[in-house]
């Protein structure tokens, strides 16, 4: 486990990108390419959170 101090660095310097499904509003993980209730057809739009 790691300190506070350490974990605060890292967590402070990564980029999220939170993926997520404009059909239904599902958040989907970043690797995924597609909704899981919508499949293929899926609309997903990401966000990058500095
Ligand atoms: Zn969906």
């Amino acid at each position: 486990m790691l300190p506070d101090a350490v974990s605060a660095l890292f967590g402070g310097t990564a980029t999220d990108v939170v993926r997520e499904c404009r059909r239904c509003g599902t958040t989907v993980d970043a690797t995924e390419e597609s909704c899981p209730h919508c499949g293929p057809e899926s609309d997903l739009v990401s966000y990058e959170i500095a």
